[in-house]
Order: structure tokens, then C-alpha cells, then sequence
């Protein structure tokens, strides 16, 4: 390896490509068991769309910004193992206690405090739901919603994935307002507007996030920026290890030399030179690299590459107020029916840095979001947009005077389109000594996000360690399966897989 690199003891050189979490769950792994990493990051800071960057503020400060306000729910078992590198007792969680949704007149509903086994907690949500009553629930189509509580990894992908989300919330036959404040926000959570995202990744959604999910829909957050309470720790912690970090580098393309794969990066002559790779990439970086590399072709693989696609956009508009909300806010609320509001984060009432903030300017830090944006609109009319949904939900932002803002639009998160589950990518390639990593692959077991993106760095570190016939991670999840799915599937189980 032409880097000055570990001093590994498993003779296996690995380079990794994107330093988000699942670049950096993959290099942990394979840096503790000894082998050589250098991990690639395109951008100056690591973390990919949880990373945070310094930037100065009107009122002088230095601050983080980040990508967006990120939820580490509780079963995130993988998402933990990776904290806990730098913070064994996770103490840099702060548990939000409920995860409120609000609409428009007062609308609220609430996932705290619910029974924590499922048919229970889906009881209890139809109980205390404003929105249900006795005669619409005679109308709901139970054969349907029963599919929330059979999920099965093969049987619910094979019936559900060529639908859309949409068609199937609509053939639950919910009354209206139950099912926006129930569905609708949580559905848009994963970044695919509904008409556009698959069925059977909703039902999934639903079993990994609340029916086979025995802590309940409630979350921590991290006390301060990504970068001070997880990325730098993280970082220091793989340097540690001998592992290289080279952000601000850009792989451009893979080629094979004899048994060797050569790395070429976008501004250096010298290739990387390594035995095995971990692809870590968001969708259209994954694209672009693949397309540039006759070491990546192959007639499976490059289907299924190109089928990925990215969804919507999403737009995050971070606010330094003037002034201070009302007590008794929550630091983080979902919103529906409030134009293309999803969700609204006190940044001063959980995180170190804004609460530092907002007392030395009596302000307030506040971040809105919006997810799938569809129509195109202009940033005037989304800022618009979401501001009017702020001042419906907490009327003492209207007069207040904004110190200071950042706003941010991507499209970099993975489309979910119905139809996509039988081409997405794996965690294994058609070549043994390279793996894929990310939110956007295909996981056998259910899991969403952050815990996929984790999830699969540590499979796809346990991929090349087994080259060297090394053990790996063990991968915990949630009951593969739902309650009611079919008997001989009976019982539920908990996965571990070690490699
Ligand atoms: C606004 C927002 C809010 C979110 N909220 C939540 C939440 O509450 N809970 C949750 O679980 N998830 C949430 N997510 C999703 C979560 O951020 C992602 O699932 C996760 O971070 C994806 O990690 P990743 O490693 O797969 O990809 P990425 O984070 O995209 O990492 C890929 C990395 O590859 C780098 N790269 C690209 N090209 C190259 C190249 N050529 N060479 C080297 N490096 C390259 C990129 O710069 C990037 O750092 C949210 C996402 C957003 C955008």
C-alpha cells in the first residue's frame, strides 16, 4: 500500500470508499481485527449525511451546522455498538421521553407511554386516538392492516413491493384525519413521498419501527453536534487503531492489477493499492464510480447499480431566533397538514452548543424540515411554506427576528420505488473482496437508515474478514418477523449474525 498505513497484523489491506457511518462502522471493524484501512471521504469532514462543519454566525460565534436533526431510536442495536467504541455507557444520549406529531387546530398525537408488545401498543394508539371511532373502525379493511403484523422478509416483499405506500394506506380505509396524523408523517419520514415508494418498505418500516420493535417509537439525541459527541471521537478512535482518514479525497475509479485492486483517486497520480474494498457510497456517487470502473463491471451488478436511483429532495432550514418559544415545547415534534412542514427540532432544549447559544442571546435555535419535496417549488415558496407551518404550531415564532440562518436542499438519499427489492444491491458483490455498504442496500433482515447504513458496514466487514477466515461482528436486529405472520414461521426470531 502506497499510504502510509497500520501496523494491521491480518495482512489484509482494505480500501474503504465514504467515510458516512456505514464507511466508518466497516473501517471500526476491520481496523480492530487487524487489518490495513484507508478510509476515503470525498468532503473535508466526515459522517456523510450526519456530518457537521464549523460555520461563523452573524453574532460571532462559531457553531456546527449539520445535514439535519437525526433521531437514535432505541433499538438501533448496531447504530450503539458503533457509539459505544467512544462512549461505553452512551452517555452522549439524551432521551426524548415522546415523539409528538401535531397538525393543523391543535391535532396531536402522541407514541409515549404505549404498552411495549405488540398487539398491544397498536391497540392502545386506536384507543387513544382522537381520530378513531367506534363506526370507522368497522370500516377498516383488517385483512389489509393485518399485513403490519405478519411482516415476513420474503412473503411481504413478494406480495406488497410492486404497490405503492400509497395504495396501500388507502386500502386500510382509515378515517381521514387518522390517517394523516397516524401515517402519513411516517411514511414521509423516509424521505420517499409515498405515491413514489414501495409498499412492502413501508410494512417493514413498520415492523422495524413500532410492531416488532419492543422499546417503542421514542428516541434519544445526541447532547451536542455530530462531530463533538460521535464523529471526532470516532475518528481519533481509528487512528488509534492504525487506521488511515484521509478526508478531502475522492476515489475516481477501480481497476484490478493481477490479484490487487488499485483505488485512483480524483486528485492524485499514485493509485491506493489494496486486496479488498468496502463501497460506502450514496446513490449517484456509487453510480458514477462504478461507471468509470472496468473493475466494478459485470452484467448482475451493473443492473442492479443502475436501477438505484435517488428520491425527492429534502430541505433543511436551520433558524437563530431573537427570541425564546413558550415553555413546555418539545425538542422534537413530527407535523402533517402543514404544507410540506414534516418536522420541527428545538435545537436549545437538547443540544450543548444552541442551548449555550440561546442563553447568551435570550433566542432560540430552531431547525425545520421537509422531506420527498415533490412539485419543484422554489426555496422562496419552501421557506415559505415551512415558516407558515412554524406559526401554525407555535404562534410565538411569528414576530420573531432571525439572527441568523442556514438553509440546505440535497438529493442524495436512496429512492425506495416499488418493484425495487429484487434488483437492489447486496451487501455481497459478484467479487468476494469487494462489498457494498449503505442505507441503500438490500439487508435480509429488517432495518432503516442510520441502523442500515451501520448494519451493513459491519456485514460488509465481516465479508472481507472472512478472506483471512477472521471472525466478525456480531449483527444484532429486531424479531424478523411479525407477530401474527404465518405459523411455520413461528416464533419470532432475534437474528445475531457473526460473519
Ligand atoms: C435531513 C436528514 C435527516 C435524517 N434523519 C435521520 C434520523 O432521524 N434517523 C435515522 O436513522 N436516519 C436519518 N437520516 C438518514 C441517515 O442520515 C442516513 O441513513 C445515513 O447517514 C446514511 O449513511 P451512509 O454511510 O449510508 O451514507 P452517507 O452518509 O451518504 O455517506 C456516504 C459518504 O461517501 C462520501 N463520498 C461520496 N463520493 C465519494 C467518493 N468518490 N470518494 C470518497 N467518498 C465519497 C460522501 O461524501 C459521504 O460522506 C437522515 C438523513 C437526512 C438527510
Amino acid at each position: 500500500m502506497n499510504a502510509a498505513t497500520t501496523g494491521g497484523d491480518l495482512d489484509l489491506r482494505v480500501a474503504v470508499i465514504g467515510g458516512g457511518l456505514a464507511g466508518l462502522a466497516a473501517a471500526t471493524v476491520l481496523a480492530e481485527r487487524g487489518a490495513e484501512v484507508v478510509l476515503l471521504e470525498r468532503e473535508p469532514v466526515l459522517g456523510g449525511r450526519l456530518a457537521a462543519w464549523p460555520t461563523k454566525l452573524a453574532t460571532g460565534e462559531t457553531v456546527r451546522m449539520e445535514r439535519g436533526f437525526h433521531a437514535f431510536f432505541r433499538h438501533y442495536a448496531n447504530v450503539r455498538a458503533l457509539l459505544r467504541r467512544v462512549d461505553p455507557e452512551l452517555r452522549r444520549l439524551v432521551p426524548l421521553e415522546d415523539y409528538p406529531l401535531l397538525g393543523p387546530d391543535g391535532a396531536r398525537e402522541s407514541f409515549s407511554g404505549l404498552p411495549t408488545t405488540t398487539p398491544w401498543n397498536v391497540a392502545e394508539i386506536v384507543r387513544r386516538s382522537p381520530h378513531f371511532r367506534l363506526k370507522d373502525l368497522a370500516r377498516v379493511d383488517v385483512g389489509q392492516a393485518l399485513a403490519m403484523l405478519t411482516f415476513d422478509r420474503e412473503a411481504t416483499y413478494a406480495r406488497f413491493d410492486r404497490a405503492t405506500a400509497k395504495d396501500y394506506l388507502d386500502s386500510l380505509r382509515f378515517p381521514e384525519e387518522a390517517r394523516r396524523m397516524l401515517f402519513d408523517v411516517f411514511a414521509h419520514s423516509f424521505f420517499n413521498p409515498e405515491e413514489e415508494m414501495s409498499a412492502a418498505e413501508l410494512l417493514m418500516m413498520f415492523h422495524f419501527y413500532f410492531t416488532g420493535n419492543p422499546e417503542g417509537l421514542v428516541f434519544d439525541v445526541l447532547d451536542d453536534s455530530f462531530s463533538t459527541s460521535f464523529l471526532d471521537p470516532l475518528a481519533a478512535y481509528l487512528g488509534g487503531l492504525g487506521a488511515e482518514v484521509r478526508t478531502g479525497t475522492a476515489a475516481a475509479r477501480v481497476t484490478r492489477e493481477g490479484g490487487e485492486l488499485h483505488v485512483h483517486l480524483a486528485r492524485e497520480g499514485r493509485p491506493l493499492v489494496v486486496d479488498a474494498l468496502v463501497l460506502a457510497l450514496p446513490v449517484p456517487a456509487l453510480k458514477a464510480l462504478h461507471a468509470a470502473s472496468p473493475a466494478l463491471a459485470d452484467p448482475a451488478f451493473d443492473l442492479r447499480v443502475g436501477r438505484l436511483d435517488v428520491t425527492r429532495p429534502f430541505a433543511v432550514w436551520r433558524l437563530w431566533l431573537d427570541r425564546p418559544l413558550d415553555p413546555g415545547r418539545e425538542p422534537f415534534v413530527g407535523t402533517t397538514g402543514l404544507g410540506r412542514l414534516d418536522n420541527v427540532s428545538l435545537y436549545h432544549l437538547f443540544e450543548a452548543e444552541s442551548r449555550a447559544w440561546a442563553a447568551r442571546h435570550g433566542g432560540s435555535v430552531v431547525e425545520l424540515h421537509a422531506y420527498g419535496v415533490v412539485g419543484e417549488p422554489s426555496d422562496d415558496a419552501l421557506r415559505a411554506e415551512l415558516l407558515a407551518g412554524l406559526h401554525a404550531i407555535y404562534p410565538e415564532a411569528r414576530g420573531a427576528g432571525v439572527l441568523d440562518e442556514r438553509w440546505l436542499v440535497r438529493r442524495d438519499c436512496p429512492a425506495f420505488a416499488p418493484g425495487s427489492d429484487a434488483l437492489r444491491p447486496t451487501v455481497a458483490t459478484p467479487w468476494p473482496d469487494v462489498a457494498l455498504a449503505g442505507d441503500l442496500v438490500r439487508l435480509p433482515f429488517p432495518s432503516a437508515l442510520m441502523e442500515r447504513a451501520v448494519a451493513s458496514g459491519f456485514l460488509a466487514a465481516n465479508q472481507l474478514l472472512a478472506l483471512r477466515g477472521r471472525a466478525g461482528e456480531a449483527v444484532p436486529t429486531v424479531p424478523t418477523r411479525g407477530l401474527l405472520a404465518p405459523a411455520r414461521y413461528w416464533p419470532p426470531t432475534r437474528w445475531v449474525r457473526s460473519a
